[in-house]
């Protein structure tokens, strides 16, 4: 099961070009199972997109990336409509325990600076005795960065999932989360990803997925 789990749409990210009946075409046609939904702190463009998802028959799973005082998370699980900007991480965290639902820091190596270095020891031991995954492979960085990102999940035993954070379509599916089991809904993905049932890829890295196939 191939999930792209970091997508921007024009609905409620307007930084993004997507719009979100040629992202489930795109998704389709590329050869992802679904597509998450993670807009910035708005879940309408999450919302919209799983609705076309029902009516074209493609999983759409809807999340959110919020920014808070440790940088941006994305969230699933949680019914909230829109974020305050820069929420404190321990209070994103409660709500998310509450609702049991998934708190996975995106991107956490983008800076030239590693994780620990970048949030102080302290600050970073406590986010990930916390946090359900890390993105450790996100479509807008370096590989470096995506590797200073998986020896830290890899360290400390935390699962690594993918997303291409596109906000082009050209974007779409360059990294993704593959998953041992189906996944048809946000509760599967709360599921697998507590589970460690999922790994983060390429899209080179996996058949199936060929990027050549959204510009033909
Ligand atoms: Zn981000
Ligand atoms: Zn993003």
């Amino acid at each position: 099961m191939l999930v792209d789990l970091h997508v921007h749409t024009v609905v409620s990210s307007p930084c993004s070009h997507i719009d979100p009946r040629q992202l489930i075409h795109a998704a389709r046609r590329l050869g992802l199972d679904a597509v998450c939904g993670t807009e910035h702190e708005e879940m309408e463009g999450a919302q919209v997109a799983w609705e076309l998802g029902r009516e074209l028959g493609f999983p759409v799973l809807r999340g959110v990336e919020v920014y808070t005082d440790c940088g941006d998370m994305l969230v699933f699980g949680l019914e909230i409509p829109s974020f305050p900007l820069q929420v404190p991480f321990e209070e994103l965290h409660r709500w998310v325990r509450e609702a049991d639902g998934l708190i996975i820091p995106a991107h956490p190596c983008r800076s030239d600076r590693g994780f620990h270095d970048r949030l102080g020891p302290e600050r970073a031991e406590f986010l990930l005795a916390r946090v359900d995954a890390l993105e450790v492979k996100n479509g807008g960085n370096t590989e470096e960065a995506n590797l200073r990102a998986e020896a830290v999940a890899l360290e400390y035993g935390i699962p690594g999932v993918g997303g291409s954070d596109a906000h082009f379509l050209m974007q779409l599916g360059r990294c993704l989360t593959v998953f041992e089991n189906d996944i048809e809904s946000e509760e599967d993905l709360v599921r697998e990803v507590k589970a460690g049932r999922c790994r983060a890829a390429y899209a080179h890295e996996v058949e199936g997925i060929e990027l050549s196939r959204l510009w033909r």
